[in-house]
């Protein structure tokens, strides 16, 4: 099959507007009107599957082929298949199958978590998590960044960068050295990065730049930066990006064997994935392969609640992309006036200037989605719970059960709703974060979280000192088991 600029573009966000650009170009604003871009795809000439259950695993003749330090291998290789993003090609067909550049990922888990659930104040059998941390950097990025690597190879990139909290960067070094495709390049904000995150940027041989600034401070640059040197831009302004992420809401649905879920619950910080899911369900209304949609539920930090107060105080809306931008600028220009910056445990949600703004305002109205926000506190308290619930998460993923858990209690999730909450980045990302609030070390206790001017959690779980004796030991175990 060949792939003609028109069966795949990219459009204006703005349907009044008709810009357009076409996928062999790398700059993802409108020519007209400098909004965002959507890719967008000509259904009609492309094999679409006719039920949710034809896009069951494995039934791809075509595969993609494999790159390796630079050369191009023809060798079929049997990851396209295997991919968690690239099974659901037919919806995301941004590239032929055998131009597809991916190394395995998004084989993900979506489980039920009853013990979860019932700390939300759901009945049983309601809540499924979805587990994002088991891709190969450990978190979701990597679903878009297969999609990105696979345009930035199309348009011939070498370079790619980004402006990351954390996760974006680890993703981009992971790719970049997997595939041999790119040199990274990432910009990072001072002390704002997990020792996890960070620690993968540098193993895998990124250039990193650590801005003096925060995550918004870094984007900007970022962009200017990308803008002058023609470095391709793996943040989620990046359409591609998106892309992949709709493939988590496809795999949510598989694992609830293509039952529609009454509530997706999604940390927000950059709103790329609130973005992409909305995108998600509605091509799959257009496609006629369902026939309603689950509502999605945006989670901010209350230290970054740029979403909540927009949607919520200022009640800005989408309105068929007759948004009100000048409401949303007034708004950041009075964040800068009044100086006030992200701040909140959740690090890879500690963005006040969301990029895909007005994209998750049309994920929001078409979904009849809400937003909330929750406090640190209710983050770690949540953090520990899906802990010992038998998965884990980094702080921010966390954001989603704690905000299922206030909306229940606020009535507007009921008790018998079934309800998929997104984990968006391993545990063991921020282990600091984890260890200092479960842990007695009050120099890390102090270092980590007394800053913040909260306590313990209430299900903290230190370590217990026991003297090296067998006797004292036995008694310790004996009494608390
Ligand atoms: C990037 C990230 C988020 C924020 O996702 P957006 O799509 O930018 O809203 C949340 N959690 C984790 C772990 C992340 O890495
Ligand atoms: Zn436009």
């Amino acid at each position: 099959m060949s792939m003609s600029d028109s069966v795949v573009y990219l459009r204006c966000i703005k349907p009044t507007c008709g810009g357009t650009r076409s996928v062999t170009e790398c700059e993802f604003t409108c020519p007209r009107c400098g909004d965002l871009l959507d890719v967008t795809y000509d259904w009609q000439r492309l094999p679409v599957p006719r039920s949710l259950r034809d896009l069951e695993a494995n039934r791809h003749p075509s595969v993609g082929r494999w790159f390796q330090r630079g050369s191009r291998s023809s060798e079929a290789s049997p990851l396209f298949r295997r991919s968690g993003v690239w099974r659901f090609w037919e919806l995301l067909p941004v590239a032929p199958p055998e131009e597809v550049l991916t190394i395995g990922e998004g084989q993900t888990l979506l489980l039920r978590a009853d013990r979860v659930g019932e700390y939300i104040g759901l009945r049983s059998g309601c809540l499924h998590l979805q587990y994002e941390g088991l891709n190969p950097s450990g978190s979701f990025k990597d679903n878009g960044m297969t999609a990105a690597f696979t345009h930035a190879r199309m348009v011939g990139a070498r370079r790619a960068a980004c402006a990351s909290t954390g996760n974006t960067s680890a993703s981009l070094a992971l790719y970049a050295a997997a595939t041999g495709q790119m040199r990274a390049i990432i910009f990072i904000g001072s002390g704002k990065i997990a020792f996890g995150k960070l620690a993968q940027a540098l193993d895998h041989g990124a250039l990193t730049l650590q801005i003096h600034g925060d995550f918004d401070d870094a984007l900007e640059r970022v962009r200017q930066a990308a803008g002058r040197l023609s470095l391709y831009l793996v943040n989620s302004i990046n359409p591609f990006r998106l892309e992949g992420q709709k493939t988590i809401m496809y795999r949510v649905l598989e694992g609830l064997e293509w039952r529609i879920p009454d509530w997706i619950v999604v940390p927000a910080g950059n709103l790329g994935n609130l973005s992409a899911f909305g995108k998600a369900f509605l091509e799959l209304r257009e496609l006629g392969l369902i026939e309603r949609m689950p509502r999605l539920a945006a989670v901010n930090a209350a230290g970054a609640d740029t979403l909540y107060r927009l949607w919520n105080d200022h009640q800005l809306r989408w309105h068929g992309g007759a948004w009100e931008k000048a409401r949303a600028e007034s708004y950041f220009h009075h964040l800068k006036e009044t100086q006030r910056k992200a701040s909140t445990i959740a690090s890879a949600i500690e963005i006040n200037r969301p990029v895909n703004l007005p994209k998750a305002l049309r994920s929001l109205e078409v979904s009849d989605g809400i937003v909330c926000t929750v406090c640190d506190e209710e983050i770690l308290e949540a953090k520990a719970r899906i802990g010992a619930g038998g998965l884990g998460c980094e702080p921010a993923s966390a954001a989603s059960v704690a905000g299922a858990r206030k909306l229940r209690h606020q009535g507007v999730i009921a008790a018998d709703e079934l309800v998929v909450c997104v984990l968006t980045g391993h545990p063991l990302k921020d282990p600091n974060v984890t260890v200092a609030c479960h842990g007695t070390d009050e120099h890390l206790f102090q270092e980590v979280l007394g800053k913040r001017g909260f306590g313990r959690i209430a299900s903290a779980n230190p370590p217990v000192s026991v003297p090296n004796d067998l006797e004292r030991i036995i008694s310790v175990i004996e009494a608390r088991t």
